[in-house]
């Protein structure tokens, strides 16, 4: 039976997400007259990084939030990158802060990351943040699994009882995005640097995850017969870490490179920043007008008596 693979279009998607955030956004600075704000902070001058951050900051600003953006410099010690995020950890505007990885390898990235609060990390980078995830509690998720768990939701892919191959365990990509297929019900395998029999793993896969950060490693002829599949690697020239094009044909759904994961990590992260300034702002308005409230109502008690 012949079928047409399905393009998981995050562009897209994308899109269309930031299209009902655009109404949320609206209706927090109705209700509060604050604008929500996100941090993004850029320690250094790595050109690739430089790229995504103007872009997360583009997106937050589309969506009619403010971008706050820190460039530091490349000296920066561990230290003061913790001053600056203990700075906008207790700034009330900003709702979610952004720590673009990598930082330069002299800073202890693990601990700047796990200095962000819990309810602005938007981008689901601390520690906390995994753990909650894994256990399935509520938290933001790292925004490029998270979003790449969107996308397949979105097309209602099959997931429950799949099994899932996972190539790559970075604490953003790799880890966070088996642990949130496995919370999906699939059965996942994670592979890395040191898994033997590479191939005839990922050839056993319903559901494959490119996370290994190298051009088209993961084969064509590795991946099987309606497979999904996902490619969450990037590289220059619009490639990326499977050889998309000689599979999709045959896959059950794919996404592409450029237009698919990409767009999905940024919407995701506006989205998260846009949760968790309804969380913050709008739950402080709320207790405020109930403050406001029960003041009213004990001045005005003596007059009712
Ligand atoms: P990373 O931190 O470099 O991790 C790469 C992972 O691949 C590691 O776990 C590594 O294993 C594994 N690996 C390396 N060589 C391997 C091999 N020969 N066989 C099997 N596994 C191997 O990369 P990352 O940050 O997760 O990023 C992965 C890709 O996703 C990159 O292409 C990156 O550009 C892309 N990315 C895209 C977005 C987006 O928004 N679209 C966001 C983040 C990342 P070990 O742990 O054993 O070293």
């Amino acid at each position: 039976m012949s079928y047409t693979p399905v393009l998981l279009d995050g562009k897209a998607l994308s899109k269309e997400i930031e299209e009902s955030l655009k109404k949320r956004v609206a209706n927090i600075i109705r209700q509060t007259g604050v604008v929500p704000v996100l941090a993004t902070v850029l320690v250094g001058n790595d050109p690739s990084s430089e790229v995504y951050v103007k872009m997360k900051g583009n997106a937050c600003e589309r969506v009619g939030m403010k971008s706050l953006r820190i460039h530091l410099p490349e000296e920066t010690t561990t230290a003061q990158l913790l001053a600056t995020i203990d700075q906008l950890n207790n700034d009330k505007a900003v709702c979610g802060i952004l720590l673009q990885h990598p930082v330069p390898s002299h800073i202890n990235e693990r601990a700047c990351f796990d200095r962000i609060t819990a309810d602005k990390d938007v981008d689901g980078v601390t520690c906390n943040g995994f753990g909650r995830m894994a256990m399935n509690e509520p938290a933001f998720g790292s925004a490029t699994p998270a979003g790449i768990i969107k996308l397949i939701k979105h097309y209602n892919l099959p997931v429950e009882g799949k099994h899932a191959v996972v190539v790559g365990r970075s604490p953003i990509l790799g880890k966070p995005v088996a642990m949130m297929l496995l919370n999906e019900n699939a059965t996942v395998t994670i592979c890395h640097s040191k898994t033997e029999c590479l191939a005839e793993i990922v050839k056993r896969a319903d559901i494959v995850v490119g996370a290994v950060g190298k051009p088209e490693f993961i084969k064509a002829d590795w991946i099987k017969d309606n497979a999904i599949v996902i490619d969450a690697g990037y590289h220059a020239g619009g490639i990326g870490d499977i050889e998309i094009n000689e599979v999709k044909d045959r896959t059950l759904a794919y996404t592409p490179v450029p237009g698919g994961v990409g767009p999905m990590t940024i919407a995701t992260l506006i989205m998260q920043n846009v949760e968790s300034a309804e969380m913050q702002l709008l739950r402080r308005a709320m207790y405020q007008s109930d403050t406001e409230k029960e003041t009213e109502e004990i001045t005005e008690a003596p007059a009712l008596l």
